[in-house]
């Protein structure tokens, strides 16, 4: 498949429903994120390795994820497990006039998606441990975790903005169902979005041991 023919199939399975993220994944070259030797199955719908245990994930959940995180730009945007780099990418097209940070745990993935994103000049990359959030430039108006969480850290609701919107993968080691949560006058909405999945473990203090 090429990138076009994969963003036509997402739309016929209704999992990329508006005109902006259609958009924003026919801007962004998913080959460039997934490594030299993977470069041939960057339009597969499938999660691809990028070494260290992890993954980049399958383009039908970056288009799940990111409709249901309803970005509409001019936002301050925090991503937990930033791994190649792509769903940052996606986000910041996104986002435009805003700002991304990303935050990655694995030094050489750090280093990886670093590069990858060198381009991305409203991305900000940052090596730390993402299950504590990023306090240095809370609030955020969306949290986007790509990583498996037990439960949701309470530092992420903390520095969520009021009005804001959180969306991570939550449940056991190997599978996961989306939640979304939303801050509204400091009372906190979660919402089950009954779309399974099966992401790497969220490491770190508030993480799988
Ligand atoms: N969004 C990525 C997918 C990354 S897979 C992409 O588009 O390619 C999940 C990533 O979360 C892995 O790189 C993993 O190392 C990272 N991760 C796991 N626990 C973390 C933590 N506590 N802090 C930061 N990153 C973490």
């Amino acid at each position: 498949m090429d990138k076009k023919e994969l963003v036509e199939s997402l739309k016929n399975f209704g999992l990329l429903k508006s005109k902006k993220v259609e958009e924003a994944l026919l801007k962004v070259s998913r080959e460039k994120f997934v490594g030299e030797e993977n470069e041939k199955y960057a339009y597969d719908d499938i999660p691809l390795s990028i070494g260290h245990g992890q993954t980049i994930s399958a383009p039908h959940m970056v288009a799940v994820m990111t409709e249901a995180l309803d970005v509409i730009g001019g936002q301050k945007i925090l991503e937990i497990g930033a791994g190649s780099g792509y769903q940052a990418a996606v986000l910041s097209v996104l986002n435009h006039s805003g700002e991304v940070y990303t935050i990655e745990n694995v030094k050489e993935l750090y280093e990886f998606s670093r590069k990858n994103l060198k381009s991305y000049k409203n991305i900000n990359v940052i090596f730390g441990d993402g299950s504590e959030g990023y306090a240095k430039k809370a609030p955020y108006d969306r949290i986007i975790a790509t990583c498996g969480c037990p439960d949701i850290p309470g530092p992420w609701l903390k520095q969520l903005r009021d009005r804001g919107k959180l969306l991570a993968p939550v449940g056991s080691m190997y599978v996961q169902s989306l939640v979304l949560v939303e801050k509204k006058d400091d009372s906190i909405l979660k919402q089950d979005l009954g779309f399974p999945c099966a992401f790497v473990p969220l490491k770190g203090r508030f993480g799988w041991k």
